[in-house]
């Protein structure tokens, strides 16, 4: 299936864990990636499996959070590939902690970075979609933004921005023909869900229908969807990757 044949994507935390499934999975379908990261060494590994696949992959650095790191990048990335046909919003942080305890640190960090950082990577990019007149945007949201967690507010808000922003981008951008998206991934295996105790894993494992973790190539299977011809039609949803735990 070369669906996304001629196609550019450009993929953040592309690095490891969902970024780099999400990656693979769009270049296996034909499209060339640009991987970013917050360092290139990061990249590395990405972009030289996208290159065993047969397509074209460059490494970025930015800091998704900070506008003018995003700006450069980005000039960098059009530059480089002369256009871009998907954005993929993928790169987020955990920083945990009771309501009481969290400090104003760890909250901006988690804002700015996962909410924050999806807005400005869109903003940037949405002048090449607006111009070409077609585009698809898909967000990383998670389950947590729509059914909260303990120990997660400053997560939790962050993945609900991201659903809300995600809708009014969709209504936004709608009548040029680019589509926006969210993904609300459940649990899945990476180093970021690597942290959980065996304890906690296994009460998390009652709240999962489908009994077992994701992995991250059933949420790349989900974006390589919403980033296809076949979701031309859907914008502005929420689509749940998560064992049936939000439903
Ligand atoms: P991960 O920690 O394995 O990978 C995240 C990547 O993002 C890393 O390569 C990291 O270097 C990069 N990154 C972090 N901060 C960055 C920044 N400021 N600028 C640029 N890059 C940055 O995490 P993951 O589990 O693969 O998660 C990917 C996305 O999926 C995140 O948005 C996360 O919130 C979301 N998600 C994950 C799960 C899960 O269970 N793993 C569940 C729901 C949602």
């Amino acid at each position: 299936m070369n669906e996304l044949a001629n196609q550019v994507a450009v993929v953040t935390g592309a690095g490891r864990g969902i970024g780099q499934a999400i990656a693979l999975k769009l270049a296996g379908a034909g499209a060339d990636i640009a991987c970013v990261d917050l360092k290139l060494e990061f990249c590395a590994e990405t972009v030289q499996k996208v290159q065993g696949l047969g397509r074209k992959a460059w490494p970025f650095a930015a800091n998704v959070s900070e506008a003018a790191s995003v700006e450069a990048t980005a000039e960098q990335i059009l530059a480089a590939t002369s256009k871009v046909d998907i954005l993929v919003n993928n790169a987020g942080i955990t920083k945990d902690g009771l309501l009481m305890r969290m400090s104003e640190a760890d909250w901006d960090a988690v804002l700015d970075i996962n909410l924050k950082g999806t807005f400005l990577f869109t903003k940037v990019f949405t002048r090449s979609f607006l111009k070409q007149r077609s585009g698809h945007i898909v967000n990383i949201a998670s389950v947590i933004g729509l059914i909260g967690n303990a120990g997660q507010c400053n997560y939790g808000a962050s993945k609900a921005g991201v659903i809300g922003f995600t809708k009014s981008a969709a209504r936004e951008l709608a009548s040029r023909s680019i589509t926006v998206n969210a993904i609300a991934p459940g649990f899945i295996e990476t180093a970021m869900t690597a942290k959980i105790s065996p304890e906690a894993r296994e009460g998390l494992l009652k709240q999962i229908p489908l009994g077992n973790l994701g992995q991250p190539d059933d949420v790349a299977n989900a974006v390589l969807f919403l980033a296809s011809p076949a979701a031309r039609y859907i914008t502005g949803q929420v689509l749940s990757v998560d064992g049936g735990m939000a439903m």
